[in-house]
């Protein structure tokens, strides 16, 4: 069987059966902004994709197992199976699911608010979004590292998909008092923040769901 393949406009999905892995591929392409300071040269840049890679990887992937159920043949021959789920950023220059802003700014500059749109598949970050800070209302000792929690965003977390969940700090978000959740001001994933990735995989194959686990 081999590989089975969705392409959507904001990412693709890749359900690998030999290996179990399924991985999302999201293809960025980079505006380099400079914003007064000196011209963004080819180390900066692959520096910051790396960067932006690594503090994704570091929250998003290796924490979650999914398992399979359902009438069709495929769930039948994976059912004692468990999958692996990972996310992926690809640094390309054209056919890109979004297009994001990095803009340069002093590295105690804090004051910028990165953000998704969905609608457009537009994204703006900040070359300090790699750092962890306290953010509004988190308790002492939860700080949270931006590109993280935009991932997330990018990722379904958004409040332009009808009946999905956003940003948790929002006080009239259910989740309002989980802090240390990624989509508030923490760095916890919680089953929720994979609801629209899982509604894209399960639709890939007819009478199959996948449920997930942390
Ligand atoms: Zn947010």
């Amino acid at each position: 069987m081999g590989h089975i393949v969705k392409k959507t406009p904001r990412l693709d999905i890749d359900i690998n059966t030999e290996s179990k892995n399924i991985v999302v591929i999201q293809r960025w392409k980079y505006n380099w902004i400079v914003n007064g300071f000196a011209d963004w040269n080819y180390k900066e840049k692959q520096k910051i994709h790396e960067s932006f890679e690594k503090e994704m990887n570091k929250v998003w992937n290796r924490r979650t197992q999914l398992k399979v159920t359902g009438n069709s043949l495929f769930a039948k021959k994976y059912k004692n199976d468990t999958f692996r789920l990972f996310f992926d950023i690809k640094w390309v220059l054209t056919n890109e699911h979004w297009s994001v802003d990095v803009v340069k700014v002093a590295s105690n500059n804090y004051n910028n608010r990165p953000f998704v749109n969905w609608n457009i598949r537009h994204i703006k970050l900040y070359t300090v979004d790699i750092q962890s800070m306290f953010k509004v209302g988190a308790p002492i000792n939860v700080s949270q590292k931006n590109i993280a929690h935009e991932f997330g965003h990018a990722i379904g977390n958004s409040s332009s998909i009808a009946g999905m969940h956003a940003d948790e700090y929002n006080t009239a978000s259910p989740f309002n008092s989980d802090k240390v959740s990624i989509m508030n001001v923490g760095m916890e994933l919680r089953i929720r923040h994979f609801d629209y990735i899982l509604g894209e995989i399960d639709a890939m194959l007819t009478n199959t769901k996948f449920s997930l686990s942390l």
